[in-house]
């Protein structure tokens, strides 16, 4: 019998360093192959998933001697907290393991999506020299808007605020205390009228689903810069590719769609949009944010077998 199944891909060193003395089932195709997840589950105490894996009620039934879930990430919204509460099954995200990985996305797109030139290689090969068409723009002294001002939006904000930039956020949620030196806070619509990038780390919740709809994207600030690591659902994709063909929106950087995969039938609405950067969710993902994640995930759910709930 097993002690943990791990339903996703894991750093294979964390695995065998912090478990490796427990019985464990690695097969990072099992989030594929459903039935077969929820075959392996009846005496299972512990399982650890990524964001792909649905911790939902059909698993949860399955799974009747499960203790513990350990989240490779911090987006709760594939397991059903709810339900997990009342059965007393502890859940552990790898909180604050891969801010970082996200930051250095969000500055990094946010950079090359203003420059605008760094698609010129194939003109420059082919002997081109596109310089007056290149004029990009500059961070410094332009505003950035963040909406959801929790861990990663203030780092986010703090990075920023080193290029340069003047920083907006808007989060109902967050304390008076709690604002980082050189931001200011700001309603919904001021930040999308002024700012010149915006960009989301909000959670996928009933209260942000669609928060930034077609008549939110229409009020952003001509040529502005979007980009979304958070969450798929928070914005209406349409929309954005809309708003980037006619010029409304200068760029966007997308990491996270509504439909994870995002099949190639429904990739099509972004066909043809200029200055677009779309990446499947990785944002928070790299060499060292994946040690990271997989070591402080791994030692938790050691920790829980260990005390034996
Ligand atoms: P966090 O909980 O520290 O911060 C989220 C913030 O959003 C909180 O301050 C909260 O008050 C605010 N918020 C909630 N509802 C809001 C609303 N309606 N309007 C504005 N703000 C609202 O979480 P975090 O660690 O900063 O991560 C943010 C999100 O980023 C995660 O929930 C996750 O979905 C996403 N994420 C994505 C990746 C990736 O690879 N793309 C990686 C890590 C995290």
């Amino acid at each position: 019998m097993a002690a943990i199944v791990i339903s996703e891909f894991m750093d294979e060193d964390a695995i065998k360093r912090i478990l490796g003395g427990l019985d464990v089932i690695y097969d990072q195709t099992l989030v594929e192959r459903r039935a077969a997840l929820l075959a392996l589950l009846a005496d299972v105490p512990a399982l650890i998933v990524r964001n792909r894996t649905q911790v939902d009620a059909e698993l949860l039934a399955k799974a009747p001697k499960l203790k513990a879930v350990g989240r490779l990430g911090v987006g709760l919204d594939n397991i059903d907290m709810a339900a997990c509460r009342a059965r007393g099954i502890a859940v552990y995200p790898a909180t604050g393991a891969n801010d970082v990985s996200v930051v250095e996305y969000v500055i990094g797109t946010m950079l090359s999506l203003l420059r605008g030139a760094f698609a010129a290689t194939g003109e420059v090969i082919d002997g081109q020299w596109p310089r007056t068409k290149l004029l990009g723009r500059e961070a410094s002294a332009k505003q950035l808007g963040i909406i959801g001002f929790g861990a990663i939006g203030r780092k986010v904000g703090g990075a920023a605020v080193a290029l340069g930039m003047r920083v907006v956020a808007y989060d109902p949620y967050m304390p008076e205390a709690d604002r980082i030196w050189g931001s200011e806070p700001a309603d919904l619509d001021a930040l999308l009228r002024g700012s010149d990038v915006v960009s989301l780390h909000v959670p996928l919740t009933a209260g942000t689903k669609n928060l930034l709809d077609r008549a939110a994207i229409a009020r952003m600030k001509r040529g502005a810069i979007l980009i979304n690591a958070a969450r798929g659902g928070v914005l209406d994709e349409a929309a954005v590719a809309d708003a980037l063909r006619t010029g409304a929106l200068g760029g966007a950087a997308l990491d996270v769609f509504e439909q994870e995969p995002l099949s190639k039938a429904r990739a099509q609405v972004f066909a043809g949009c200029p200055n677009l950067i779309l990446t499947p969710h990785i944002a928070g993902l790299t060499h060292e944010s994946n040690v990271r994640v997989s070591t402080m995930v791994a030692e938790k759910i050691r920790d829980h077998l260990a005390r034996g709930r």
